[in-house]
């Protein structure tokens, strides 16, 4: 299977080292950089942070978008937002990007780290339901984590690899619980629950444009709402705070500077004219590999019903850990990138002590995800 996996790849990406996913640059970014920087605003202030955050709010249909300067300031402030404060806990899934952890702490609240579904690779609904009827109560409208008072005041699910989660039930599990929906859509743009946008399904959302995400800014990220006093709110926080004036600098709360510069923008609007192109693209790309696979008996993840993936980065399940190691080990020496997914979040020091529930599906993926060159092929 090694050997016919690496023919594919070669044919579809040619004979040089192989990206997981480089990003494409097939359209006016050139033109638009260089326009940006002949106007001189190539930082905090510029018109094209504003048409960038139409645009994603248009493509997301969100009612707004603010844009920051990577997804994890994103995603910090939609908890912040939302009221996560020091000594609270945040639900999310133990398999997920270090960024959803980090977020949770840069609040002083501390995560609690969920199963995910071996199908969706994302917080799973079950397990969410059965920890909270286990180990939750409402007090006043509060709900509070029996064994140790403290106050659970979000839940972040994230959409892994693209791949939407039950996005629905986990947020009729929130609406019952009175519990904060925040999604981590870091990886999902592009990705839909039905016709509905991930990201657009509790109170914030989070999408990030790194360099390896679906497009990019070089850093960046968008926080997306319809809350019409959040999204204010949040332009206020992620600008210092600073009261508008026409000269003086008063500044009425701890702010952050978290505003994503206007030449990141540049980048980012022409990126988002390719948008459509790079998701039909990525759609044939995973078509390919799931034909590929389907012949060698490989099992490949697959979207579940009623979701439309971006499919950011294809993945493959092998059926043990070895074959895992050895499959990472023979790709990565021939060339090709390959990646094993990140290590649980409640296996890292920093969150060893954390709670967390039995994690059997997580445990069981850990040990045998491994992520696939997924990159639009370069056209020249
Ligand atoms: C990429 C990513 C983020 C945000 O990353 P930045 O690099 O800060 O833009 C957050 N969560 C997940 C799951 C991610 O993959």
């Amino acid at each position: 299977m090694k050997e016919e996996f690496i023919s594919l790849v070669k044919e579809l990406y040619g004979n040089d080292f192989v990206p997981l996913h480089r990003p494409v640059f097939e359209g006016n970014e050139k033109q638009y950089l260089m326009e940006c920087i002949d106007s001189n605003f190539v930082s905090s202030v510029g018109e094209k942070v504003t048409e960038f955050e139409r645009k994603i709010a248009d493509f997301t249909g969100s009612k707004y978008a603010i844009a920051t300067v990577n997804g994890t300031a994103a995603l910090h402030m939609c908890l912040h937002l939302s009221g996560v404060g020091r000594g609270d806990e945040v639900i999310t899934q133990a398999l997920t990007f270090i960024a959803t952890g980090n977020a949770i702490s840069y609040c002083g609240a501390s995560p609690v780290f969920i199963d995910v579904d071996k199908d969706t690779m994302g917080l799973s609904p079950k397990y969410l339901k059965l920890f909270l009827d286990m180990n939750a109560e409402i007090k006043n409208g509060v709900t509070y984590n029996k064994n140790t008072g403290s106050i659970i005041s979000a839940c972040v699910p994230m959409h892994t690899f693209g791949f939407p989660c039950r996005i629905n039930e986990i947020s009729e599990i929130c609406k019952k619980w009175n519990i904060n929906l925040i999604e981590d859509a870091a990886e999902s743009l592009g990705s839909y629950m039905g016709d509905r946008h991930t990201g657009t399904f509790g109170l914030l959302g989070a999408i990030s444009f790194n360099g390896n995400k679906i497009i990019t800014t070089g850093g960046g990220g968008m926080i997306i709402t319809d809350d019409d006093d959040l999204a204010k709110r949040a332009k206020h926080l992620t600008t210092t705070a600073k009261v508008p004036h026409a000269y003086e600098f008063v500044h009425d709360e701890i702010g952050y500077n978290y505003r994503m510069p206007n030449v990141n923008a540049t980048l980012g609007c022409a990126q988002l004219e390719k948008l459509e192109w790079i998701l039909e693209q990525k759609k044939k790309i995973a078509h390919r590999y799931a034909e590929f696979f389907e012949d060698l008996g490989v099992k490949m993840v697959k979207p579940i019903e009623s979701v439309s993936p971006n499919n950011w980065l294809n993945t493959i399940l092998l059926n043990t850990k070895e074959d895992r190691d050895e499959f990472l080990r023979y790709t990565n020496e021939n060339g090709i990138m390959t990646r094993p997914v990140w290590r649980l979040m409640s296996n890292l020091s920093m969150f060893q002590d954390s709670q967390c529930d039995f994690l059997l599906n997580s445990k069981f993926l850990e040990e045998r995800l491994v992520n696939i060159p997924s990159s639009v092929p370069d056209l020249n």
